[in-house]
């Protein structure tokens, strides 16, 4: 494995309730280095959350712990807020699920590319310009669509859009938070191919969150699973439908698809307690 860009040693965010506090992500360790990785778990498991706490987006009252969060050898927690705005939209990107809400529908897609633009970089207007274009035939569309508004763009277009605003800056990382979800299947493949393509030309680490288990085992190298908070299990993503997780397992076999069609899918049991399961496909 190549040397970690990401490291994470027991990351927590707890939100305060009337009685306790509780940990919606909790002490989860992994790495990311200039590989695949995807997050995948059911909806609620924390995978935004751990893709907000790298971003240093939660909000408070939400509390962010770790014993590291390290991105290139610098902890992320002992940064000021200059400091990470400086890696944050630069070294680390993210794009959203979807467009209609994480792009401004007030400004057209150039305009939003350039916002980026000269946040990290001092550059002349013809040679934003030039970047600008260049940017949008990477992801696959033409430098017309600069003057496009969001509203004026298919689903497809605008997640194309939101991954040129991402990839402005030559980013080391990529997070891409349920990038496809909004978009139908061929699509959905269209789109991951292209964010795979983006990774492999500008050897850039990827960040996945998925619940599309399918999808992953296609496009990523290693698979990290959550459950309830907590890293439950990791494997190399071929290894996926094999893994002897009991949540991983159960994961994989709820995945619809044309051959359990009309059929009834299992049901995740939501009572187990998974921590310390063992499990060996690593
Ligand atoms: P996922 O992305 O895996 O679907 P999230 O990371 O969004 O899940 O959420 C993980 C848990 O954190 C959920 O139980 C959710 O209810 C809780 N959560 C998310 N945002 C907040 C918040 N602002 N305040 C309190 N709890 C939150
Ligand atoms: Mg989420």
């Amino acid at each position: 494995m190549t040397e970690p860009l990401l490291s994470l040693s027991k990351l927590s965010i707890h939100y305060p309730s009337q009685t306790e506090k509780i940990a919606v992500v909790d002490t989860i360790s992994f790495t990311v280095g200039q590989e695949r990785v995807a997050l995948v778990g059911e909806s609620g498991s924390g995978k935004s959350m751990t893709a907000r706490a790298i971003m240093g987006l939660v909000r408070k009252p939400g509390q962010v712990t770790a014993e590291h969060l390290r991105f290139q050898n610098q902890n992320l927690l002992d940064l000021n807020t200059k400091q990470i705005n400086q890696i944050r939209g630069s070294k680390i990107a993210m794009v959203l699920q979807d467009p209609r809400y994480a792009l401004n529908p007030a400004l057209t897609v150039g305009q939003q590319i350039e916002e980026s633009l000269k946040i990290h970089r001092h550059r002349s207007r013809a040679d934003r310009r030039d970047k600008i274009d260049e940017a949008l035939l990477a992801v696959g569309l033409q430098p017309a669509i600069a003057r496009s508004y969001p509203n004026e763009l298919s689903g497809g277009m605008g997640q194309r859009a939101m991954l040129a605003i991402a990839l402005i800056n030559n980013p080391l990382l990529l997070i891409a938070d349920e990038p496809t979800s909004a978009l139908d299947a061929k699509l959905r493949n269209q789109i991951l191919e292209l964010i795979v393509e983006q990774c492999e030309q500008r050897k850039m680490g990827l960040l996945l969150i998925s619940h599309d288990l399918p999808l992953v085992a296609e496009h990523c190298d290693r698979v990290l699973v959550m459950y309830q908070g907590q890293l439950v299990d990791q494997s190399a993503a071929s290894l996926l439908p094999q893994s002897t997780h009991p949540y991983t397992q159960t994961l994989w076999r709820c995945r619809p698809s044309a051959a359990t069609y009309g059929t009834v899918l299992p049901v995740l049991d939501r009572t187990l307690n998974l921590a310390g399961v063992e499990h060996g496909t690593d």
